[in-house]
């Protein structure tokens, strides 16, 4: 098997005395869509942060496409990267978060293109032309002038994924994407991440739409406690779970 996307091992993380990450490995692969599941707060949010460098974790080793996160090699040494040396890293992951975070005063092409011009210092037509694709395949080509408040909840999401792919990332983090949603806009938000499945882009999922995992998924992590306690082919876990935890969690869910 390749190396993995994504890599974590023993993954530990506190906020003051109390343990939320309690040592996670988990390897993700090129093309593979890892679900994750778990009740609230059991660690799912914090975990994709740590990989997106919005936490910084006390414990274990984060790696993305062969790098370890916060650290540069320099010949055979790990150097930890100062704060201000870790936008080309969290460059390589996007995330996707529930609540869309677009900015409110930037139209729907523009947010797409930030990234692309602020993070990269890349020339604007250049971007331009890349941002119209993006918002041609989440289907948004005809609203680029308009602001998030003028577009739907499953609209701004679509322009979140958009824009979190401009920055051509080699992974892509979903956290609980279509919760916020009213129930007949989350439908346009899943068809966008079948889609970008379908197109081999690894994918780390944090969902409670059950038939999304099922059907999109190559694996399911079971997460509860901060611990990461069972993992395998989504129709197993779902259906036949091996782990109590996951059975009283299923059981309450579906
Ligand atoms: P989940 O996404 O599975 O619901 P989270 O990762 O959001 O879980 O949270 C796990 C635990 O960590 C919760 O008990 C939560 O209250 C706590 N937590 C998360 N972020 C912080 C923070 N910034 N400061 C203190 N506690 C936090
Ligand atoms: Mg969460």
């Amino acid at each position: 098997m390749n190396e993995p996307i994504v890599s974590a091992r023993s993954v530990r993380k506190s906020f003051g005395h109390v343990e939320v990450l309690k040592g996670i490995d988990m390897d993700v692969h090129a093309g593979e869509v890892a679900c994750l599941l778990g009740p609230s707060g059991s660690g799912k949010s914090t975990f994709l942060r740590c990989i997106n460098h919005l936490e910084k974790i006390d414990g274990g080793q984060l790696w993305v496409h062969g790098e370890r996160i916060g650290y540069r090699r320099i010949g055979d040494r790990l150097r930890e990267l100062k704060e201000h040396e870790t936008s080309r890293q969290r460059a390589s992951v996007g995330m996707v978060f529930q609540q869309f975070n677009l900015f409110p005063h930037r139209t729907a092409l523009e947010n797409v293109i930030e990234g692309p011009m602020v993070v990269q210092r890349r020339p604007k037509a250049e971007v331009v032309e890349e941002g119209m694709a993006l918002l041609e395949r989440v289907g948004l080509a005809e609203k680029r002038n308009h602001y998030p408040g003028q577009l739907s909840g499953g609209q701004q999401q679509r322009v979140a994924i958009a824009r979190a792919l401009a920055l051509k990332p080699s992974v892509m983090l979903f956290d609980e994407p279509t919760s916020a949603l009213d129930p007949e806009l989350v439908g346009e938000v899943l068809d966008v991440m079948v889609q970008l499945a379908a197109s081999g882009m690894t994918m780390i999922v944090v969902t409670h739409e059950m038939g999304f995992a099922k059907e999109v998924g190559d694996v399911v992590h079971f997460m509860a406690d901060g611990c990461l306690v069972e993992s395998g082919d989504p129709c197993q876990v779902l259906e036949d779970p091996r782990e109590a935890r996951t059975q009283a969690f299923l059981s309450k869910v579906l």
